[in-house]
């Protein structure tokens, strides 16, 4: 993997997007592992190790799966560019900003102000752009989250109303306008902050469901955001091959952590069509 060397934020929305990210997180696995976990199954039982060691697996794919969104170098930076093939009837193009040719599905990030190879889109809760090397890592952290809130939100559903005393409509007014325990008065107790987090896994559970039907729409589709906005369809390759195109050869493992090594079938540079590739793949027969 090549390095990003600037991976500090540039803007300020990035940097407080971080900062949520990297705030909430601990505090909800906090939540779950160490005050709804032992509420609800007894310590030491088999059902707390099982759904211990769960929880610790997940997170670890979320906090694997962000250091390496970060981390991965995924711009036109990383590689040179094979200027045999550097034509742009091959469908390269001269970036203004970058002042050199930028291969085929490279967009110019004015954040990062680089052309990244197959950008999908510049993502504020990383501060770095998604592009071909950090695209396996991005979808991902996105289903490891979504697992995480959703796990965690059924969960929370059993600890939080055996503890709380409903009452109508006040209880209903809290969770709808979490802020509104500050105007009808924080009581003091440590069920309230209890309420906040459970409304932040609701609300995280609906954002990243929201996120993962859209970006696995795209990767089925051979697709990214960038390319869908525009209508652009040609790198379709079937959906078993776009699937391969970004979690890599290995695909069926990749997902399990992002530790495990999955070669791209592409470099990022040159790029198949679906009847270039049908030639490759016959000729290879
Ligand atoms: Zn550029
Ligand atoms: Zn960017």
């Amino acid at each position: 993997m090549f390095i990003r060397k600037k991976i500090w934020p540039r803007t300020l929305s990035d940097f407080l997007s971080m900062t949520f990210i990297l705030t909430i997180v601990p505090i909800l696995y906090w939540f779950e592992l160490w005050v709804v976990l032992p509420a609800i199954h007894e310590y030491g039982s088999l059902l707390y190790i099982i759904n211990f060691l769960f929880g610790n697996f997940i997170m670890v794919n979320i906090i694997g799966n962000f250091t390496y969104i970060i981390l991965c170098d995924t711009s036109t930076r990383r590689d040179i560019m094979s200027i045999s093939a550097a034509n742009t009837k091959n469908g390269w193009r001269l970036c203004a900003s970058c002042e050199t040719l930028a291969p085929p599905r490279s967009w110019h990030c004015p954040i990062c102000n680089i052309c990244i190879l197959k950008r999908d889109h510049h993502c504020i809760f990383t501060g770095c752009c998604i592009g071909h090397y950090n695209h396996r890592y991005f979808i991902m952290f996105l289903l490891y989250l979504f697992v995480a809130t959703t796990y965690g939100f059924c969960y929370n559903n059993m600890f939080l109303w055996s503890r709380i005393h409903f009452e109508f409509p006040m209880s209903i007014i809290k969770i709808i306008f979490p802020l509104a325990v500050f105007i009808f008065g924080f009581d003091g107790s440590i069920n309230q902050f209890y309420l906040l987090l459970y409304i932040v896994s609701a609300v995280g559970m609906l954002y990243t469901a929201v996120l993962c039907i859209y970006h696995f729409y795209l990767v089925f589709n051979g697709n990214v955001a960038n390319e869908n906005n525009k209508n652009i369809c040609i790198y379709n390759l079937g959906w078993k091959q776009n699937i391969k195109e970004v979690l890599g050869e290995r695909w069926y493992l990749a997902w399990l952590l992002p530790y495990i090594n999955s070669q791209l079938p592409h470099n990022g540079v040159i790029w198949d069509t679906l009847s270039s590739w049908q030639y490759t793949y016959s000729k290879s027969k």
